[in-house]
């Protein structure tokens, strides 16, 4: 009886944690709002938002080793290489805060980097749930990243048109001084549009192969976009 009782509670809390658990990557062209989007989610679905973008950042800003290497690279709008980001992304997902999933945000954004991933996960007995891919055509992205405009304390985004802060130029949540991306210039956003084509789009059919992948119209508003997500992660 005991035993029975004990494997009752065992399946149950089993069921409970897999309920909960959400791993998603977000997919999709350089501004196409996977940020934007991977913010929401995170906040709604109280689940750690990796974005490795803010993590280079963070490390160009704290001077780092890491950070001076990843920088050579960004400001010529190519991507960092594999080796310099899948380590730091597979001991940042084993971490405590995301035993109950997270969103992955600019990574993966090479096949070896999707195939470390898939390796190390596997090992873990873990996978992704779902890759969301914001589909946004390449005449919207220069319009996207030149009105886009970031909060260097806090990390939150804007958009000088779409999606305008109160006060111009002032973050809305903790009142810094916005910055415009030095990577948001067009001649360095078309160079990264090369880039995504060339080694991202890839992982559209790779995640398509193993059945996760799910899209979005990312030219909608926003909060439709948001809504699209949210029904397909089923929450
Ligand atoms: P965006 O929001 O425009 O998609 P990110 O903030 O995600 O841009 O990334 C900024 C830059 O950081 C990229 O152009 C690239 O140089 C580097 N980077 C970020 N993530 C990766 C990654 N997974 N692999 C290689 N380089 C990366
Ligand atoms: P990514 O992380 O894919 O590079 P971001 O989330 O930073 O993209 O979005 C790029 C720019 O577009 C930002 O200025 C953001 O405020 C704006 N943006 C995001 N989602 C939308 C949307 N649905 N419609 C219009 N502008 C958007
Ligand atoms: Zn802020």
């Amino acid at each position: 009886m005991k035993e029975i009782f004990h494997s009752y509670l065992y399946v149950r809390e089993n069921l409970h944690e897999l309920e909960e658990i959400m791993k998603i990557i977000m997919l999709g062209a350089p501004g196409a709002g996977k940020g934007t989007q991977a913010k929401l989610i995170a906040g709604t679905y109280k689940i750690p938002h990796i974005s490795t973008g803010d993590i280079f950042r963070a490390n160009i800003k704290e001077g780092t080793d890491l950070g001076k290497k990843a920088k050579t690279y960004m400001d010529q709008g190519l991507l960092v290489p594999d080796e310099l980001v899948v380590d730091l992304v597979v001991d940042r997902v084993a971490k405590e805060d995301c035993k109950n999933g997270y969103v992955l945000d600019g990574f993966p954004r090479t096949i070896p980097q999707a195939e470390a991933l898939d390796k190390a996960l596997a090992a873990l007995g873990e996978n992704i749930d779902y890759a969301v891919d914001m589909e946004v055509p390449d005449a919207n992205i220069v319009n996207r990243m030149s009105g886009r405009r970031a909060c260097p304390a806090c990390g939150a985004t804007y958009h000088i048109v779409h999606i305008p802060t109160k006060k111009e130029g002032i973050c809305d949540r903790c009142g810094k001084e916005l910055i415009l991306r030095d990577d948001d210039k067009p001649e360095t956003v078309k160079k990264r549009l090369d880039v995504y084509h060339d080694q991202t789009q890839p992982l559209i059919a790779y995640y398509k192969r193993s059945n996760i992948l799910k899209e979005v119209d990312g030219t909608k508003d926003m909060d439709e976009v948001f809504k699209s997500i949210a029904a397909i992660i089923g929450a």
